[in-house]
């Protein structure tokens, strides 16, 4: 009876695997992309994303990729709480540059003629236009993290790549400062260039795709890897190996790697930032203290000078 109820399971969890696999990211990119969505407010958008997270995190649990990834309770919880004190910081940077840097920007656009956003296309044409715009700047401000040893400290992004089993939910550990850096995107081609009215429309295809690129769940990169990041690619990026993360810097559109010579497509020994995974204060102070494990911390210009 025993064998007979794990052969059911066995043939669902291979269905499930089978449908993960090949229509995960394309529905819910398509999901994403939809009229309803496009045009809907914020509070569903949210709720989207809360049920996404869910979803991939029953997912990971169920058919995890890397089954020796699967977290425990504790670090589930340590991931979670460096995500809430991230998100929670994000949100007051954002929500005071919205009173204050933005609407600056958005006058100096005007006084300087860049008023270029073509608002007069069809939705969905701005948001890609949008999708791939943010994901530019990020490209450049994510090359440069990992290029210079200043930039790398100042935007912690170390700690982002310190853990050693990535999950869905690891989209978000960031290191509280990063947030000021990932807002970047927004700040140029949102308000410099104008396209910050679609923004909110934009924002589940982004959050389906960083999320899905950090997922721990077995995902086809064929085709549809052409143009968005899978997790195949940006698992590569968070290697242990330097030459392999300073590649796939695009976290949603894999395009600009592809353009720019970045791009990688190749299997992932080991994730983290060496062979051990830093404490949770040292995640913190890594702005001002890289651990001794680090190996793929870009190294800094006096030292690099003096190795040269
Ligand atoms: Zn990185």
């Amino acid at each position: 009876m025993e064998l007979g109820t794990s052969r059911v399971s066995d043939t669902r969890k291979a269905w499930i695997r089978y449908l993960t696999k090949y229509w995960l990211q394309p529905v819910l990119v398509l999901l994403a992309l939809s009229p309803p969505l496009l045009t809907a407010g914020g509070a569903y958008h949210g709720l989207f994303w809360i049920s996404l997270i869910c979803l991939l995190t029953l997912l990971e649990i169920l058919i995890p990729a890397r089954p020796d990834w699967q977290e425990s309770f504790n670090d589930k919880l340590m991931v979670l709480g460096l995500v809430w004190i991230a998100n929670t910081f994000g949100e007051l940077c954002e929500g005071f540059f919205e009173e204050t840097l933005f609407p600056w920007l958005a006058s100096l656009r005007e006084s300087l003629g860049l008023d270029i956003w073509p608002s007069d296309w069809p939705l969905l044409l701005q948001v890609l236009l949008l999708f791939m715009g943010f994901e530019l700047v990020n490209y450049w401000y994510h090359r440069g993290a990992h290029r210079w040893n200043w930039l790398w400290r100042a935007s912690g992004h170390g700690t982002h790549h310190a853990f050693k089993h990535l999950t869905a939910l690891n989209t978000m550990a960031n290191h509280p400062l990063e947030a000021l850096f990932l807002l970047l995107p927004l700040l140029v081609v949102g308000y410099m260039l104008g396209g910050a009215d679609v923004a909110l429309a934009t924002g589940s295809l982004f959050v389906v795709t960083v999320f899905l690129a950090h997922s721990n769940l077995d995902l086809n990169s064929k085709i549809i890897g052409w143009f968005f990041t899978t997790n195949r690619y940006h698992i590569h990026h968070h290697s242990m190996v330097m030459e392999e993360s300073n590649t796939n810097y695009g976290c949603a559109c894999i395009l600009w790697d592809r353009i720019f010579g970045t791009f990688s497509d190749a299997d992932t020994e080991e994730a983290g930032i060496g062979k051990s995974q830093p404490s949770y204060a040292e995640l913190f102070l890594m702005p001002f203290e890289e651990p001794s494990s680090s190996e793929i911390a870009p190294a800094p210009r006096v030292a690099a000078a003096a190795a040269d």
